[in-house]
């Protein structure tokens, strides 16, 4: 991967950042996602937000490689705190970092969200505790994928503010959208999660100590739901 050749997931990512957009990209890394989108005419402005001193200099490097001094600010900074007011930022991404992370990122930098900004958000993890931060923040989920790449599945879910939404319990743990698809990688993850958790229940049953009764209930109610949703 470079900023030539995104890997596939942050294609699918860059597929959804809308033409034209000021791009916040936090956790940049190297940079590539907003140099790609640059490089392509897709982007008008970009900001590459790092908290750590060798990615951040490694998307410095890139920027500079390829002439983009001008139309990409790298900064580093905390979250959300790479963003100004002046930046005009139109549309946020969050990839490749668990989705605990991305909820401290979100709710620490609330105060830089203005309300009208797409969330482009592809969690390792912690989904379903990014949709209901996202629910009860006022953001709607327009759109959900899920791919595997490399033997890891990847979601990727894209919000934006506007209307208070309610999602069940079965919404936030599969997706909305995708539950609504059952796209093939949907039913593929889900199939071989189902097989995991079965496992897992079995392993408890046959466990000396004795597993929390909550534990053992949770993990029953989640193969009952997949289970539901497969059938
Ligand atoms: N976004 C790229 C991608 O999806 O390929 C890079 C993902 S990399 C695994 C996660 C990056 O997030 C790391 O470079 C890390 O330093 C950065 N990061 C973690 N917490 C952060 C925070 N609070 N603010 C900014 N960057 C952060």
């Amino acid at each position: 991967m470079n900023e030539q050749t995104l890997s596939r997931r942050l294609e699918r990512v860059a597929a959804h950042v809308p033409q034209g957009a000021r791009l916040a990209d936090i956790g940049s890394d190297h940079g590539y996602l907003p140099v790609a989108l640059m490089l392509r005419g897709s982007i008008e402005a970009a900001v590459a937000g790092e908290v750590a001193q060798t990615p951040y200099a490694s998307a410095l490097r890139n920027v500079r490689k390829n002439g983009l001094e001008d139309r990409i600010a790298i900064r580093l900074a905390d979250g959300l705190e790479a963003i100004e007011p002046q930046d005009r930022i139109s549309a946020i991404s969050l990839c490749g970092m668990g989705g605990e992370t991305m909820c401290e990122i979100l709710e620490r930098g609330k105060h830089r969200l203005d309300g009208e900004q797409r969330l482009i958000l592809q969690p390792n993890g912690g989904e379903p505790e990014l949709r209901l931060w996202l629910m009860r923040n006022g953001y709607r989920i327009c759109s959900e994928e899920l791919l595997r790449e490399n033997r890891f599945d990847y979601e990727i879910i894209v919000a934006e503010p506007g209307g208070a939404v309610t999602y069940t319990a079965e919404q936030l743990y599969f997706g909305p959208v995708l539950l609504q698809e059952k796209c093939e990688a949907f039913v593929f993850k889900w199939r071989r999660m189902l097989r995991q958790k079965q496992q897992t229940l079995a392993n408890f049953e046959r466990a000396r100590d004795a597993v929390p009764e909550e534990k053992t209930a949770d993990f029953n109610r989640q193969v009952a739901w997949i289970t539901q949703v497969l059938a």
